[in-house]
Formats: C-alpha cells, structure tokens, sequence
C-alpha cells in the first residue's frame, strides 16, 4: 500500500524533502507538494536582486520545470490544517494525507512596526528588493539605518551582508563619504553561535567605518520626520532599511499549531504532537535560527522518521547543522560550518573570508536547484 505524504510549501525544506522521499521511497509513497507561487526563490538570491547583479525573472526557478520522480507539484494556496483528522484545505481543493509536512516557511509582520510600511525599505521579499534597488539608484548620500527589528528573522548574516555590500556600491558611486551607515540590532552580536564570524563580520564593520548598536531595538519610524523611535530617544535618517518583524503563517496560528508563537516539535524526529504532522524549517521552533541550511538538515531528520516509519527501520539524522556563506563586499566570501548538537556544545568555526568560496557558494545553489529540479 502506497503512503500518501503531502508537504505544505515549496520552499527550502519542501524542496529538500520532496527528493529525499522521492530518492528513498520510490514507489512506496504518493507525495504531492503544494505552494502558493510559481516558483522558488533562494533567499541569497535577493541580495542579487537588490544589488542589481541579477533580476528578479533571472532568480526565479519556476515550479513546473520540476522532473522529481514521484512528486506532484501543485500551485495551491492552504487555507485550513486540522492536524488532529491531517484533513487539509486548499483553494483548489481538500486532501485526507497519511501524512503531513507543514514547511511554509515565517511571513512577515510589516504592520507590527509603526511607520515602516508608509516610510521604511526591506529586502527580504523580492518586491522589497526591486524597490530598495530603485531607491538606491537614486541615493544621494545621507544617513542609512538598518534594523533589525525582532528576533526571530531569517538568516542571521543577512544585515550585515547588504550593509557591506551597500558600503562597495556607494564607495563604486563615489559617495560613500556623504554616507553614514548604521546597524542597529537588539542581538549582543552579528552570528552569536559564531565568536569568529561575529569577530569577523564587527572588524568588516569597524574597517569600513559603519556604525554599529547592539542590544537596541527600534519600535518605530516617523516618516514625516525621519527619525527612527528608539525606547528612549529618537534618531534621524534618510534611508530607513528595516529587517521586518516575522510571524508563522496565519493558517498555522488558525490550525492550533503555534501556541507559542511558532510551531512545536520533537527536533530528533520534527513530529509534531499530532500523529502524522510534521513540521520543519522557518515555522518551527527548535532552537536554532531560521536559516536555509536548517531547514534543509530539518528535512533529512523528518525523512528518516518517515522511511523508518513506511519500512519499519533505519536511523535518524542528527539535525541542527548547516553550512553559512557570509558575503563581506569586495569579493569576499566567509563560510560557516555549524552543528547546533554537536558535543560539548554548538560549534561554527569561520572560514575565510576568501575569493575561493565565490565559486563554491555559486555550487551550493546550482546543486540544489539540480537535485530539486532535475535540471
Ligand atoms: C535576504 C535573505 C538572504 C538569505 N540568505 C540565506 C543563505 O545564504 N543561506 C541560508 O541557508 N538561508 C538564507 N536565507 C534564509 C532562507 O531563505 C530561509 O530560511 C529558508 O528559505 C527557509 O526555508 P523554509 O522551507 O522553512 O521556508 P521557505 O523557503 O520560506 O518556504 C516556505 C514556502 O511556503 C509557501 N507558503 C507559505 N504559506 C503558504 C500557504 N498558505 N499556501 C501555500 N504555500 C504557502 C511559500 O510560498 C514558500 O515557498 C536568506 C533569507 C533572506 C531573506
């Protein structure tokens, strides 16, 4: 009898686990996989985007060019989960699955940060980035703020990679000198788990002379004044770039899957406290930041448990690791190997940064897209 597996969300771990099943149950298992695009986005890609090296069509991956045996992509948007029957409602239908995988991903609370919808930038959509791309363009010079405004956000160099990649592209532009940039960010450092990569990215910072605030967190922004609302003062700028508040997905909230705040799991198996609903990447809470690379090591944990569970044995992946590239700006490239769970406590030396891991990190994304596409 064949096991009905449906993963909610084409995203980074979808992806990963959709060929992992596809790979080691062939013929055991029916998987169909649903997302709301037409096509998959690395999150890398937006910094290619906001920096003009590629264009928004360049990064798209479309879904219907997916040749992963066993799989069918379907362009759905969910509506509903009730993970206690696994009954699921989309726009175009309702499924019953043996199983579930929930992987769609953090959305993001722009609303919750007053002023940054009318007066502020993000990067962290493609849309967001062809408009700060546009902005920048027209950049005169000026004060440049960039904020993280909550944690939990998706990848945690990401800040630092646009402030040292805007710092080459106005130095390029001759108007670096009319430019302050700032970093504000309520963490105590840029990779906490990383005292090396945080060492690093803060001397990158120091050389470059950007200005950077930890521990602060800026509630709002006025943008008839422009001046950024901290708890106790307020601070002028003339470009506001804002990493925005994250949320889980509404229908996930709805399902009474994130009591607290994000989705619950079991990391040594990501099941959720629902038989049959397993829940991996940005929508859960394990501990560790919300990164690609953790999604993916989440996908090989939940595709363990579910071969273990068709064919009654086989081990578990441990979870919890990934491997980081840290863009610096002047062709630079750091990167990152991380186990969360690794003995005697999380480790994530920094390599680099170098030239070398240019090509390499271009050889991260291309095998992906070979293994989740066929293409
Ligand atoms: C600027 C930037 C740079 C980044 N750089 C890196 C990096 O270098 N390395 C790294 O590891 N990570 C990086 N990330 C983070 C990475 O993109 C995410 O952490 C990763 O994509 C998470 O994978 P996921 O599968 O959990 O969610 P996602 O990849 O976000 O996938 C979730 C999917 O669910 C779909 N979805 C959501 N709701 C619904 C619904 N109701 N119905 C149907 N579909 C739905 C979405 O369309 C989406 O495709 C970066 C992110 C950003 C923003």
């Amino acid at each position: 009898m064949t096991t009905n597996v449906m993963i909610l969300g084409a995203g980074f771990g979808g992806l990963e686990l959709a060929s992992l099943l596809s790979e080691r149950l062939a013929g055991d298992v029916d998987i169909t996989l649903v997302d709301q695009r037409d096509a998959f986005v690395f999150g890398f890609s937006k910094l290619e985007v906001l920096f003009g090296r590629r264009t928004a069509e360049q990064v798209k991956v479309p879904y219907r060019t997916m040749r992963t045996p066993g799989v069918e992509f379907r362009q759905e948007r969910v509506l509903a989960l009730d993970p206690a029957t696994r009954h699921v409602v989309t726009d175009a239908g309702a499924y019953d699955p043996d199983v579930v995988v929930v992987a769609l991903g953090a959305d993001y609370d722009v609303a919750a940060t007053p002023g940054f919808i009318d007066g502020g930038f993000e990067y962290y959509t493609v849309a967001g980035a062809e408009r700060l791309r546009d902005e920048l363009e027209a950049f005169r010079g000026g004060r440049v703020m960039l904020a993280v405004l909550s944690i939990p956000f998706k990848c945690p160099p990401a800040p630092y990679e646009a402030i040292l990649l805007l710092h080459d592209r106005l130095v390029g532009r001759g108007i670096r000198d009319v430019t302050d940039l700032h970093v504000v960010t309520p963490q105590p450092a840029p990779i906490p788990v990383s005292p090396q990569a945080s060492a690093a990215l803060e001397r990158a910072m120091g050389e470059r002379g950007i200005e950077y605030t930890t521990r602060r967190r800026v509630y709002g922004i006025d943008p008839g004044t422009r001046v950024a609302r901290f708890k106790d003062h307020d601070e002028p700028f003339d470009l506001f770039i804002g990493i925005p508040v994250h949320k889980v997905p509404g229908v996930l909230s709805d399902a009474g899957l994130a009591d607290d705040g994000w989705v619950a799991v079991d990391p040594s198996t990501m099941r959720t406290g629902f038989p049959g609903v397993y829940a991996i990447g940005d929508c859960t809470e394990t501990g560790i930041p919300k990164a690609g690379t953790f999604a993916e090591s989440a996908a090989h944990v939940a595709a363990d448990d579910i071969v273990r569970t068709v064919r009654g044995s086989g081990g578990l992946a441990p979870g919890g690791t990934g491997l980081c590239y840290l863009e610096f700006g002047s062709g630079q490239i750091g990167r990152v190997d991380v186990d969360f769970y690794a003995e005697g406590g999380p480790t994530a030396p920094l390599l680099g940064p170098s030239s070398d891991y240019v090509a390499e990190k271009a050889e991260f994304g291309a095998s992906r897209r070979a293994r989740w596409f066929g293409a």
